[in-house]
Order: structure tokens, then C-alpha cells, then sequence
């Protein structure tokens, strides 16, 4: 059977569903929904007739307008330096028994679909990077998981580029210790995180910790890695963060960026580029870099 993922697609007539994208095909599912975050909040019950969809006998949908798969999660979580190559490019340390540090993302300002701009100031001293991650989307109310079960409360994968203002991540003038790091201004930005294409459910993912990422800037290749060389593995960090907060259906956890971010090369993005991600085989996220609009 061809692999599949879920997406969010907006018709001719302008109305929104839940679909499949198989390769470059997107099909009506078996279970009708006005959305993907519809379906994954019934979990239980969708995912095992999910199981049986079979994409190459389902009927084509044509021209459907891709939008951001989920629309909203209510937290979108993020792995702070999760990846051993990236930890050295940073110049910085953290011992592998460390617990996982993570930090949190506006998801109903931040997060963008395929094809939809990346807005970044106009003033190059915010030096806009890419980090190209896997995202966790969780299906199941999670609160004080063990990591033996952790995988057992994800839905689905997909691909999240946690683009981050390093100009504004160390404050200048910190009035204290516990405020050296703006985190919202590096992380939170308006319309800066790409998500998507789709959420590949996760019966088809037979382990995270083998999957490949790849990031692309104006067709130049920036980083090529494999989730093999993460710190804190895909159940250590919902352990971990259920063991912060409760983890609801549809919250993402983007995973943390392998080596080949821009601040080690002071690269960064500039209006007009196009930043292009794929995790695995679960299709190309595309998105142009736009200036802010003031
Ligand atoms: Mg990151």
C-alpha cells in the first residue's frame, strides 16, 4: 500500500476536510471530517479504521489548496538542544542524563501550513535561522507517562521548522539571572513555523528514531541527519513533558534541529529565499520567506 498522510486541504469551493496525501495525490479518506485535528481529538475510535484505509482506491480530489494540517494544537512544545552534532556546532554542553529542556510556541499565531510564507523583519539584526525537526503530534491525554508508553499516546509525525530570531534570543541588559533569555522573541514570532505537509500516522512509522531530515535553502542543502542522533529520544521527551503538564490530543512536540543551522556560518534567512524540509518520506514542505509588513 502507498504511504499516506493525514492533511488539511481547502476545496474549489472553498470548504475545508481532512484528506489523505499519497506521494503527490491527495484523496478523500474513509472517515469524512471538516478536519484533521477533528479526527485525531477521537482517536481512539479513528484509528483503527484509519488502519484499514487503503489511499490507491479512494477518489482523487482535484486541485485541493494543502493548508496547515492542524489547525490548532492547543501547546506546541519544543525540544531545546536535543541532538548530539547540533550541540557541538552551538558550543554547548549538556550532559545526556540531563532532564529534557522545552519551551513553548503561540500556535495560533506562529504556525503556518505548506506554501505560506515565512514572515521575518525587515531588520537583518534578527538573523532568522532554520531548524529543521520532527514534530510529535500527540492522540491521547498523556499526564505522567512512563517511556514505555510514551509512544502509545502518538497519532502521527510530521515535519515543523522552528525558525528562530537568534538576535534577540540573549537580552542585552538581563535585570537579573533568571531573564538572560527572551525565548518568546526568538521562538514566538507571527507566522514563522511551518508545519506539514501532513501528519503521517504513526502505524506506518515503525521507529522515530530512524527517520531522516533534510532542510534545503534556495535549493543549496543545509542539513541532512537522522533522528538516530537525538539526546532524548521521541518517548523520553513525552515522558518528560507529561510529566510537566497534561499532553492533549493534537499538541505537537517539535523535537529539537540536528547540526546544520545558520548561526554557526552566519547564514540566515533573507526575503525571497525558499526554505524547502522533508522528514522521511512524508512529503516537502515548502515555504517562501516574505518580509514583515509594518
Ligand atoms: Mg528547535
Amino acid at each position: 500500500m502507498t504511504p499516506w498522510s493525514l492533511v488539511s486541504y481547502r476545496t474549489t469551493s472553498g470548504e475545508d476536510r481532512a484528506g489523505a496525501l499519497a506521494g503527490e495525490r491527495v484523496v478523500e479518506l474513509s472517515v469524512a471530517a471538516c478536519s484533521v485535528l477533528e479526527l485525531i481529538e477521537g482517536w481512539d475510535a479513528v484509528e483503527p479504521e484509519l488502519k484499514k484505509f487503503d489511499p490507491d482506491s479512494a477518489p482523487h480530489v482535484n486541485d485541493a489548496a494543502l493548508q496547515l494540517p492542524l489547525r490548532y494544537p492547543r501547546k506546541v512544545l519544543c525540544s531545546g538542544t536535543n541532538y548530539y552534532a547540533h550541540m557541538r556546532e552551538m558550543k554547548v554542553s549538556r550532559a545526556a542524563a540531563a532532564r529534557p529542556y522545552f519551551f513553548l510556541k503561540p500556535p495560533t499565531t506562529a504556525l503556518i501550513g505548506p506554501g505560506e510564507p515565512i514572515v521575518v523583519p525587515a531588520d537583518p539584526a534578527a538573523k532568522v535561522d532554520w531548524e529543521a525537526e520532527l514534530a510529535v503530534v500527540i492522540g491521547r491525554r498523556a499526564r505522567h507517562v512512563s517511556e514505555a508508553d510514551a509512544l502509545d499516546y502518538v497519532a502521527g509525525y510530521s515535519a515543523i521548522n522552528d525558525v528562530s530570531l537568534r538576535g534577540p534570543h540573549r537580552v542585552q541588559h538581563p535585570i537579573g539571572e533568571p531573564f538572560q533569555w527572551d525565548w518568546l522573541a526568538s521562538k514566538g514570532a507571527d507566522r514563522s513555523t511551518p508545519l506539514g505537509p501532513g501528519i503521517r500516522p504513526a502505524f506506518q512509522v515503525a521507529d522515530p528514531q530512524r527517520l531522516d531530515l533534510r532542510l534545503w535553502v534556495n535549493g543549496n542543502l543545509k542539513q541532512q541527519a537522522s533522528t538516530s542522533d537525538m539526546i532524548d529520544d521521541v518517548a523520553v521527551l513525552i515522558a518528560a513533558a507529561s510529566a510537566i503538564l497534561t499532553l492533549e490530543p493534537g499538541d505537537v512536540i517539535a523535537t529539537g534541529t540536528p547540526d546544520g543551522v545558520g548561526l554557526p556560518r552566519g547564514e540566515f534567512l533573507r526575503p525571497g529565499d525558499v526554505v524547502e524540509m522533508e522528514v522521511a518520506d512524508f512529503g516537502r514542505l515548502t515555504n517562501p520567506v516574505m518580509a514583515e509588513v509594518s
